[in-house]
């Protein structure tokens, strides 16, 4: 039998209730702050490219439009305003499943060096613009295959190279990097670019963070790269992994499994069994 007296145990139950209900209070105020962050975030985000779109626009109108030449021009640079519009927006809406859990993850099996191989294909243009060098390292037989989901794989590896070489001075060189142990593949991407500060760099997978520095640079993105790399990286039970040293560079590194390729036995074997 209980030696707790029913007048205690009654207040057991409603000191245990109140702390309950304290918590509950302090998620949703937290959630709430949340919000009201996200938000001012947002705001703050859209208004750049729809302020740039309204001068433009405004310029055209009160006359600019008569000059075929700067027509043009600001015509382009609207268009260009309004890109950035939708890739903040688009990015957005990933984010936004991808915390709700809503976003799907659909896993397949590939080869990671090829989907590697597509990736600095299509930013081969974007890093000779800047005389950037990207290299490609990995054992030539070796199959790196994975189970994943290839999509957003893809997309984890598009914004970390793309990072490398946005961040990276002129002349700067990107190595990409594919280690294969018993049962993961490493994958590091290498820059010798500006690198990160140590107070920066427990921040830049929060949305919207930016390191002051290249906040005013016109290469900076929406500054929600990391944090979906992040988030797709948790949907793979994975991590992203980053050292940096100013002035010297950065690595960010992450792994997925390696499934070992199912050997086939050929017919004549079968048969001679
Ligand atoms: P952004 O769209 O601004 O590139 P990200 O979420 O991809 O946003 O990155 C967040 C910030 O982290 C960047 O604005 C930049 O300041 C910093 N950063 C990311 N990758 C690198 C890198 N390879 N070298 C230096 N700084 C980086």
């Amino acid at each position: 039998k209980s030696s707790i007296s029913p007048l205690r145990r009654i207040n057991k139950v409603i000191n245990s209730y109140a702390l309950a209900r304290q918590k509950e209070i302090e998620t949703l105020q937290k959630n709430a702050e949340f919000r009201r962050e996200f938000i001012a975030d947002i705001s703050h985000e859209l208004k750049t490219p729809i302020f740039a779109t309204q001068g433009y626009i405004h310029t055209l109108l009160d006359g600019a439009i008569d000059d075929k030449h700067v027509r043009m021009k600001f015509l382009k640079r609207a268009a260009k305003s309004l890109d950035s519009l939708d890739v903040l927006v688009q990015d957005l809406l990933t984010l936004n499943q991808m915390e709700s859990g809503v976003i799907k993850f659909t896993f397949t099996q590939f080869d990671l060096k090829d989907l590697i191989i597509e990736v600095i294909d299509q930013l081969e243009h974007k890093a000779s613009k800047r005389d950037v060098e990207i290299i490609f390292e990995h054992e030539e037989n070796t199959p790196y295959i994975t189970s994943a989901d290839r999509q957003k794989i893809y997309r984890v590896c598009q914004n970390l190279i793309f990072n490398a070489v946005k961040y990276n001075n002129n002349k700067g060189q990107v190595k990409v990097t594919l280690k294969a142990s018993k049962s993961s593949i490493q994958v590091d991407i290498k820059d010798d670019g500006q690198g990160i500060p140590p107070e920066d760099l427990k921040r830049i997978f929060e949305r919207f963070y930016r390191v002051e520095k290249s906040r005013n640079k016109k290469e900076g993105g929406t500054g929600l790269g990391l944090a979906i790399v992040k988030h797709i990286l948790e949907g793979h039970k994975s991590k992203i992994s980053v050292s940096s040293t100013v002035g010297k560079g950065s690595i960010f590194s992450f792994s997925l499994p390696l499934v070992k390729p199912v050997v086939i036995e050929s017919k004549e074997a079968i048969q001679k069994s």
